[in-house]
């Protein structure tokens, strides 16, 4: 089947480029239109009919489609097919308060192979272009105004953050992960705050100092889990290639150019990287940098294990336990909810490709 080119999550410019020798406004109204969740050019409606008939003739609106969607009471997740087939993950989350946030996926699989992570033992397929990021924005955000109500769909903020934490290493996709963070960022369009953008990384040295160097200055979540470094590297393979002492480089220097704090989770599985050492070895670690600690009690995915065995849920006292320690050393911990268990679209529950 032919694919015409698509508009959605390009930038301004870009679209200028494909309508050319039209006039540059015409871009602009596509843009505004993009920006606002329209699902067709028919609904462009200060564009001539014709010039939209026209336009669809040519041009795709998006690339990609919902394939489903699956919800409980905490999140909404869709299945989102390309247009190759693959089929990838984004979480619409709820905290009980209205508060929305949108869990994007920056890759078909992922080639990082943290041993806790159902996406990581599907391997990687590629790298998602900047629009495919964008369009799971633009899909969760019709979404959500879909359950509250059609005004919404004309508040831009009506998701109030963006957490890069899906499928995929995002700093193994760093140059369209900062195309997609310049379409949302962008003030004359969907003009989403750096602030309010999260990218959730386990530590590629190299993305963490081409951030640091040259931005964009999002807020920086390093995928920890414990600082102990021969257990990280049985745990997170990738550390092997991405010493710790490395990536707190990075982190530094990424804070000394302006951006802030950091957030280093851990994600607890039971009995693995519970020990007093593992809470240690994180607060060594936070040493001499601005952070906050994410607790996340390991959500359950079938099939992982480790040196043998499946992986555990953490009890309540390991947590409490490892939660304290940390306190004691003077950190600032958050407990993370564990919201979306109910449709596998918690952290490290995606896994979903070619189903
Ligand atoms: S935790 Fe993140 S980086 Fe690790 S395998 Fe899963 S998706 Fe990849």
């Amino acid at each position: 089947m032919e694919h015409l080119p698509s508009l959605a999550g390009l930038p301004l410019q870009e679209i200028e480029t494909l309508l050319s020798p039209l006039p540059r406004f015409r871009a602009s109204q596509i843009y505004k239109w993009i920006v606002r969740g329209v699902s067709d050019f028919s609904q462009m409606t200060d564009i001539p009919h014709s010039l939209r008939q026209e336009f669809a003739s040519r041009f795709s609106l998006y690339s990609s489609v919902i394939d489903s969607f699956h919800e409980d009471r905490q999140a909404k997740k869709a299945v989102i097919k390309l247009k190759d087939g693959l089929k990838i993950e984004a979480v619409l989350l709820n905290d009980g308060k209205k508060r929305l946030t949108a869990c994007l996926s920056t890759q078909a699989g992922c080639p990082a192979d943290c041993v806790f992570c159902k996406t990581g033992s599907l391997g990687f397929a590629r790298d998602l272009c900047a629009e495919e990021i964008a369009e799971q924005f633009l899909f969760l955000r019709n979404a959500a105004a879909d359950t509250l109500g059609d005004e919404h769909i004309r508040d831009n903020h009506i998701i109030e953050n963006i957490v890069v934490m899906g499928m995929g290493e995002p700093l193994l996709n760093l140059a369209q992960l900062r195309m997609a963070a310049a379409f949302f960022t962008d003030p004359d369009g969907m003009n989403f705050s750096k602030r309010r953008i999260t990218v959730s990384t386990c530590g590629i040295c190299g993305g963490l100092f081409d951030i640091a160097e040259n931005g964009p200055f999002i807020r920086l979540a390093l995928s920890l889990t414990t600082a102990d470094e021969p257990l990280r590297q049985k745990l997170m393979p990738i550390t092997a290639a991405n010493p710790l002492k490395k990536v707190k480089e990075a982190l530094a220097l990424f804070q000394k150019k302006g951006g802030g704090r950091v957030t280093l989770e851990a994600v607890l599985l039971g009995g693995v990287n519970t020990r007093g050492k593992d809470a240690l070895s994180i607060a060594e670690f936070a040493k001499g940098l601005d952070t906050v600690v994410n607790i996340i009690p390991w959500n359950p995915a079938d099939g992982l294990e480790f040196e043998g065995k499946p992986l555990r849920e953490p009890d309540r006292e390991e947590i409490e336990k490892f939660i304290g320690l940390l306190e004691s050393k003077g950190l600032k911990v958050t407990k993370r909810l564990r919201k979306g268990r109910g449709v596998n679209g918690a952290c490290g529950q995606l896994g979903c490709l070619r189903s």
